[in-house]
């Protein structure tokens, strides 16, 4: 009887259970089979975009008298916003801008300072006063009286160079609390051109940066900063240029090639920019102390700091200093690095090369 009842009772799930099934097969209509199909191309169609590799961007163009190039990864191009921090730079530290504020300060016009003219100010005073005045941006007239005479065969003679170191000296300008710059001689000319790069090249970091962006190279007139994995997948390529004096050349010979990432990195080096004079290279970096242009064994200077214009004021440095005394800076100042090829008694390149290279 017992088990009569139980026989009974399953047939009558079962029976229900069929029911059910008999309840769902009717009420599962077409519009059900195309909305399941679209869900699982909508599905198939998110994980395919998001495993589709975000292309790399290349921008290239001029700024501050050179040329830029930038490698980055983005969905779109940020060559708009590239331009208009570059524009913003140009503004307020080119001296080929005549409406810029350093062309005001130079021209002694009333000219409250922008932010940007204000970082690039105090780092460079510090350099200066890290370097004893090695790095000043009061450099300029002594700068132009060589290359007046550079240009016109015809160089400065001591006089002249006296007269002009009067009104030089980093020690002489200083900003007040509202942002103007004051001089302590109206002769006083100002020229960031030894640092602009540098900086310029971290303006865009910073801003490709806020714009979510990390895999990136940025490049202006050879002052870089790199950061993350290149569109290989490895660590950035970066060339340091051989010294050697091929000026007739439109590609450099490289020394090395460097993997990088995530660094800032600025070369100096008496080969990019200088004149042959009486037998002599004449570069354009001046020794502030001398008012001469640098004569050493030291050939390049390529600097790793925490910030392009750092690396890009420090290069300029070195190249004044010479090796003994960059060296002596490196041991200092743990948070550069540097790469330095100079000359021997024989005339072969050698290279210095801080410890963890
Ligand atoms: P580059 O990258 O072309 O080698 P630098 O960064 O070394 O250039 O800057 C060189 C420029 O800096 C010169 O053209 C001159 O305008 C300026 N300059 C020259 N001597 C000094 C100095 N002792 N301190 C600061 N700026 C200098
Ligand atoms: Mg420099």
């Amino acid at each position: 009887m017992t088990e009569e009842k139980n026989i009974s009772s399953q047939e009558d799930s079962t029976k229900s259970t069929n029911g059910k099934a008999d309840v769902v097969a009717s009420q599962f209509r077409p519009w059900h089979i195309a909305a399941l199909a679209l869900f699982i191309i909508g599905t198939i169609f998110i994980i395919r975009r998001n495993n589709t590799p975000i292309p790399f961007q290349k921008e290239e163009g001029a700024a501050f008298g050179t040329f830029y190039h930038i490698v980055y990864q983005n969905k779109e191009s940020l060559q708009p916003e590239i331009q208009a921090v570059l524009a913003e730079v140009d503004c307020s530290l080119s001296m080929f801008n005549q409406q810029s504020i350093i062309s005001q300060i130079n021209r002694n016009e009333d000219v409250v300072t922008d932010s940007m003219f204000r970082r690039v100010f105090a780092l460079s005073q510090e350099v200066s006063k890290v370097t004893n005045g090695a790095f000043d941006i009061t450099v300029a007239p002594l700068v132009n009286a060589w290359g007046f005479g550079f240009k016109h065969g015809t160089l400065p003679d001591s006089i002249a160079i006296d007269s002009i170191r009067k009104f030089i000296g980093w020690q002489h300008i200083s900003l007040d609390a509202e942002g103007r710059l004051h001089k302590e001689d109206p002769r006083m000319v100002l020229d960031c051109s030894a640092v602009a790069k540098g900086f310029g090249v971290d303006v865009v970091a910073d801003m490709l940066r806020s714009h979510g962006v990390s895999n990136f190279m940025v490049e202006i007139g050879g002052e870089i900063v790199v950061n993350g994995q290149n569109p290989q997948g490895e660590k950035w390529k970066v060339g340091v240029n051989s010294p050697e004096d091929d000026s007739l050349s439109t590609s450099r010979k490289l020394q090395t090639i460097l993997p990088l990432t995530d660094c800032a990195m600025a070369t100096s080096g008496n080969y990019r920019n200088y004149y042959e004079a009486g037998g002599r290279r004449l570069s354009h970096t001046i020794d502030p102390h001398s008012g001469y242009p640098v004569q050493h064994s030291l050939l390049s200077a390529t600097v790793f700091a925490p910030t392009c214009a750092e690396a890009d004021a420090f290069a300029t440095s070195f190249m004044v200093l010479g090796l003994d005394s960059a060296k002596q800076i490196l041991s200092s100042r743990p948070s550069l690095r540097a790469y330095l090829i100079y000359a021997d008694e024989k005339g072969d390149y050698q290279v210095f090369a801080s410890p963890d290279f």
